[in-house]
């Protein structure tokens, strides 16, 4: 059994679970500790004991802990890679590039980690100088989703080390195996015990154990609305710190000027690579009269020739559904655009088995034309391969489509307008636009998050991430 890692020693949790292969069912990747509620608050008197010595520690000393992690991860690529594509169900190439992206996150905290300045400036008063200066926050609670099950992670963790704070790491129950093999990474890298914490565990008795003790400062989570919204209450309750990144129903405007090949791969990345399973997928492409037809018909083209198949297998496009219960969901929703009368105009097609037999979660992906933004699949996150296209008469009226969602995270537009391009960055209302790019896929030194219901809290990612994972100290000095 891998074991949870608290104060620096493995220890066993209070029982543990199988991680499953969504691709195959059958193959059980290995069982993992699952923490009860006291060993959760074990691990934040680690945290908290560890914070006086890591909250002084050198930018040397981080620096080095951070790259040392991520040399590691770009290394170890393929191998950590084929674990993910294993238990979360994303191809092999996708999962070899998250771990690549979660080894240069840490390259570049451990940078950043040199580069945490501060600011001096003369006082309105004759002969005092001011210092304003960044100082950790505490010991932070992390709390991460399965569908990216190491960049998520390294983008919370490396950040939340790099400042100084102490760290408890809860990660999705579906995809331990990732979590636990970072974990052993950072458990080799020169960090004193108790500075990072592993706690494997259900969300509702690990992840409220964290979220309720006095003791962690703050909570960065990603995860669904609901379980945002009442960790946000939680954390406002009591005075912690919140950073909470949850869903999304992110628009992709294709427009009559677009180039159509690359809006069409524009939208077939955004809305059902990864299995549709981020929280960037464009789930609503809203494309005006003059290129809809054509559009609908060159995506259904792409969408026939892509394999639905083992994750680990070469040549698969797209990988099964992470479980039976997301399976589900998506399931309802392709049945709920139906009753509502949208029109499914390809796949959404469950199929117990891939070609050599693994019984699996696949699912064809579905895309639904004749819909209107208020249908459920246009206001709710369905978190699958489910798409579905809505018309609009002109560009004033698709943005205002885009625009009309509770959620605010990514917002595409494929056009070849300088001036519908430009207003479209200036006017979508949500925390990143793409022009001519898929609306998931993002760079890892720059700013990443939503408006609206999709985050609450500072920004992640770049150096914007120091405004969650640091507090600001003003300091006047009189010689
Ligand atoms: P999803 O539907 O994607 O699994 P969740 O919001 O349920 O989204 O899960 C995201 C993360 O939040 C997971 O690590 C999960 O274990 C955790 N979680 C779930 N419920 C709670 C809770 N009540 N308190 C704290 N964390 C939770």
């Amino acid at each position: 059994m891998k074991s949870n890692f608290i104060g620096g020693a493995w220890v066993d949790g209070a029982s543990a679970v199988d991680n499953i292969n969504p691709s195959d069912t059958q193959d059980v990747i290995g069982a993992y500790a699952q923490a009860d509620a006291a060993q959760a608050r074990s691990a934040v008197d680690a945290a908290a004991a560890a914070f006086g010595q890591w909250s002084l520690s050198t930018p040397q000393q981080r620096f080095e802990v951070l790259d040392k992690v991520g040399s590691e991860l770009l290394l170890r690529k393929e191998e950590l890679g084929d674990l993910l594509a294993r238990e979360e169900g994303k191809t092999l190439p996708e999962a070899i590039g998250e771990v690549g992206r979660a080894g240069q996150v840490f390259k570049f905290f451990a940078g950043e980690a040199l580069r945490c300045a501060g600011e001096v400036l003369p006082s309105v008063r004759p002969g005092i100088g001011v210092e304003i200066t960044r100082e950790p926050i505490g010991v932070v609670g992390l709390i991460t989703p399965w569908n990216f099950p190491i960049a998520i992670p390294a983008w919370k963790i490396a950040p939340a080390l790099a400042y100084g704070n102490t760290v408890v790491f809860k990660p999705a129950e579906l995809v331990p195996g990732s979590a636990w093999a970072l974990a052993e990474i950072l458990s080799r890298s020169g960090l004193p015990a108790g500075a990072f914490n592993l706690v494997m565990g259900r969300g509702a008795v690990v992840g409220q154990a964290l979220v309720e003790d006095p003791r962690v400062a703050g909570i960065s989570f990603t995860g669904s609305v609901g379980t945002g919204q009442q960790l946000a209450r939680a954390c406002v309750a009591r005075g912690a710190k919140f950073q909470l990144e949850m869903g999304g129903k992110n628009p992709m405007v294709v427009l009559d000027d677009a180039d159509l090949d690359v809006a069409v791969n524009c939208a077939v990345q955004s809305a059902f690579f990864s299995t549709g399973q981020r929280c960037t997928a464009a789930s609503r492409l809203i494309v005006t009269e003059g290129i809809h037809d054509r559009f609908v018909d060159a995506v259904v083209a792409r969408l026939r020739q892509l394999r639905i198949a083992n994750a680990r297998s070469a040549g698969t496009d797209i990988g099964p559904v992470v479980d039976e219960r997301q399976l589900g969901i998506d399931l309802q929703y392709i049945a709920a655009a139906k009753s509502e009368g949208a029109h499914l105009a390809f796949g959404g097609e469950a199929f117990g088995h891939d070609a050599q037999g693994h019984p699996g979660f696949y699912l064809q992906p579905a895309l639904f034309t004749g819909t209107h933004n208020n249908m459920r699949i246009s206001r709710e996150e369905v978190f699958g391969p489910v798409a579905n296209v809505i018309r609009a008469r002109d560009y004033e009226e698709a943005l205002s489509i885009a625009n009309d969602t509770p959620f605010g995270l990514s917002s595409g537009i494929a056009t070849t307008s300088l001036k519908y391009a430009t207003h479209y960055k200036r006017h979508a209302q949500a925390g990143m636009v793409m022009v001519n790019v898929p609306t998931a896929g993002v760079d890892y030194h720059v700013p990443f998050g939503g408006r609206k219901g999709s985050s609450m809290g500072p920004r992640e990612q770049g150096r914007h991430a120091a405004e969650f994972f640091t507090t600001i100290k003003t300091a006047y000095t009189a010689p």
